[in-house]
């Protein structure tokens, strides 16, 4: 069965099984230029890893670290599948119905 975009970004029962239960929340919002060197260590054997991920993708979430991913890289992220999407009309409308 194919997971819908509305699932993801309601599903948040995955974060029971995250790496970051526990942890400081902080870790995972540095400041502006700080290091996300460890929230990333914490986000690499997590098990919940691509589905932090595409929830953020799904809901827009500017800010901090998810998926084991920054800001600046969920951007990179967004930017490519638009333009994937854009490549391939048919394959945009299947996505944004699912
Ligand atoms: S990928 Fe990182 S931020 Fe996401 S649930 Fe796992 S540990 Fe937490």
């Amino acid at each position: 069965m194919r997971i819908g975009r509305k699932q993801i970004m309601l599903d948040t029962s995955w974060q029971e099984l995250a790496n970051c239960l526990g942890v400081d929340p902080d870790l995972f919002f540095p400041e502006r230029g700080a290091s996300t060197r460890e929230a990333k260590e914490v986000c690499k054997g997590c098990v919940v890893r691509d589905h932090c991920l595409e929830y953020a993708l799904a809901n827009g979430e500017k800010f901090g670290i998810w998926g084991g991913m920054s800001e600046r890289e969920r951007r990179r992220i967004r930017r490519s599948r638009s333009v994937a999407r854009q490549a391939q009309p048919g394959v945009a409308a299947s996505i944004e119905t699912a």
